[in-house]
């Protein structure tokens, strides 16, 4: 494994005594950053954001430390990684894969959403709904989950640019998850950015989990819905939301 001399400055800032030193240079950059959000008792589930413990450079680490382990995992199932053509590198590129592409929603920071003012006299005041396509993974296998998102809001005194919708909702998406806390972490996320109050998300999607294993099904559809505001409260708006998300099933199926 690749030894901790090089992190010695991360060392220095994680208040650790000597003795810990000693233990933590034969260890891990990723056991020194988990150390650290340990101690600051910051959440590391699968879902979760991590960006505000990493360096951009220590990604890099990270990849060769992954690269490592998932050479371990593929000698642990007996597959032949020095012969076998389509082997070679393959460890490489799960561990690129996993930290650049279908979780790179858990290292990299939100995406900037500049917001506009939208409070002049003939502000806008209409419902806005938008169809994001999702990619997403179960925590559970590590299996793909994909399908898209209908964000709808209010508008309130702040908009954001159309295409911030899907950056945030795919974010949100590129991370092992579960759909329901998605749904969640989306609305969560969307008002952040917006201030809206007024707010709905419904997600429909597949899960590999459920068709490449397990019971096979090859055509479940999973949905999840988050309400606020008047979306939940007043059933005018909760009705135009779900007919707006019919228009639009109607000009792009799923
Ligand atoms: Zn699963």
């Amino acid at each position: 494994m690749i030894k901790s001399k090089i992190y010695q400055n991360l060392l220095a800032g994680a208040d650790m005594q000597d003795d810990d030193n000693k233990e933590y240079k034969e260890t891990t950059l990723a056991s020194v950053i988990r150390a650290r959000m340990k101690r600051d008792g910051k959440r590391f589930w699968a879902n979760d954001n991590i960006s505000d413990y990493l360096h951009e450079s220590d990604k890099e680490h990270l990849l060769n430390e992954a690269t490592e382990a998932f050479e371990q995992v593929l000698d642990a199932l007996l597959i032949d990684r020095e012969t076998d053509p389509s082997s070679k590198g393959t460890a490489r590129r799960l561990a690129k894969m996993y930290i650049n592409e279908v979780m790179s929603g858990r290292y990299e920071p939100a995406p900037d959403a500049t917001a506009f003012p939208n409070d002049s006299q003939d502000r806008y005041e209409g419902m806005l709904v938008v169809r994001s396509e999702l990619r997403s993974m179960c925590s559970h296998h590590h299996q793909p989950v994909a399908g898209v998102a209908y964000i709808g809001i209010i508008a309130a005194d702040k908009l954001i640019g159309l295409s911030k919708y899907s950056r945030i909702a795919q974010w949100c998406a590129r991370r092992g998850t579960l759909q329901e806390e998605l749904c969640v972490d989306i609305a969560r996320e969307i008002q952040k950015a917006t201030e809206a109050r007024d707010l709905g998300v419904y997600i429909q999607m597949t899960h590999g989990c459920c068709e490449n294993r397990g019971i096979m099904a090859h055509s479940s559809l999973t949905q999840t819905t988050v309400l606020k505001g008047a979306f939940k409260d007043d059933v005018g708006t909760k009705k135009e939301f779900f007919d707006n998300i019919k228009l639009q099933q109607d000009f792009a199926p799923r």
